[in-house]
């Protein structure tokens, strides 16, 4: 059993080794408990847009002479539920993947503000259809190494996000400077903010603030904690500063010795 515990106390070498075999089993009882919620997590989530797609199927099946637009609702309904599917299985891989390649980083001196610029050209229509703006207002040419596809990645999420948890008409600013030996990004929004409570856990995987609303933006609870775990292995951080009702900062820093690790 993997929590069994001896109790055996002393200062002898049989005590000391007693409470390091305690320690241990306490610390595999945590990863194994760790284990079993992802597992938990990870069926859930997948059950939910199933569970929904075979609901919305049954019903079609059940009336067969349903007038054609309400097929053609339910098909589209249907077609979303892939669509999350798809998102949360692609987040998963991308996260085994992290978990694998820790120490293979593909570093390239790289520009930031152009990964950044091409991003935003890359999010700009899906901001535009809820008529939200994208502006760069300040623009520091930072050239450093980094792994360009992940760092998309990690950017990408935290500014889809921006887009996801703002209301039609609201703006996204981003800001790249120099801050000592840090390139700093900063990705502004006027959303809905994040209430000081849930900040902690943000980053945490499947971790949302309103999941019947971050379900119908299509999000997995694993976007922040992939984008967190990249900047990481770059050796970089992430800060939130948040209100709500008025808006997120997202302060991504990177640092721009990073070759030199
Ligand atoms: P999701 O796939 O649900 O978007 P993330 O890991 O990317 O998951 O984000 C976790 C949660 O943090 C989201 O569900 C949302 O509640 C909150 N969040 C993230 N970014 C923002 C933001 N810019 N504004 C408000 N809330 C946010």
């Amino acid at each position: 059993k993997l929590n069994e515990k001896v109790d055996i106390d002393g200062n002898d070498e049989i005590g000391q080794l007693s409470r390091a075999y305690n320690f241990m089993s306490t610390k595999l009882s945590h990863i194994e408990k760790q284990r079993q919620d992802f597992v938990a997590n990870v069926s859930h989530e997948l059950k939910t847009p199933l569970s929904s797609m075979k609901l919305l199927a049954e019903s079609l099946i059940m009336q067969p002479s349903t007038d054609t637009a309400i097929y053609h609702e339910f098909l589209e309904d249907i077609d979303s539920e892939i669509d999350r599917l798809n998102e949360i299985i692609e987040s998963l891989l991308n996260m085994v993947d992290l978990d694998e390649e820790k120490l293979n980083l593909n570093y390239k001196l790289t520009y930031v503000n152009y990964l950044i610029e091409k991003i935003v050209n890359n999010i700009r229509p899906l901001a535009e259809k809820k008529n939200i703006k994208i502006i760069i207002t300040q623009w520091e040419k930072i050239q450093i190494y980094l792994d360009q596809g992940k760092i998309y990645q990690a950017l990408i999420n935290i500014i889809h996000n921006a887009v996801k948890y703002t209301d039609e008409g609201g703006k996204i600013t981003i800001n790249i400077e120099r801050e000592g030996r840090f390139a700093v990004i900063k990705v502004t929004d006027t959303g809905y903010g994040i209430p000081q409570e849930s900040l902690p856990y943000i980053f945490d995987r499947f971790y949302r603030v309103d999941s019947a609303r971050s379900r119908k933006t299509g999000g997995s609870g694993l976007g922040l904690s992939i984008s967190n775990q990249i900047v990481g292995l770059h050796q970089g951080t992430i800060e939130v500063e948040s209100q709500i009702k008025k808006g997120s900062t997202f302060i991504i820093k990177l640092p721009m010795d990073i070759n030199q690790l």
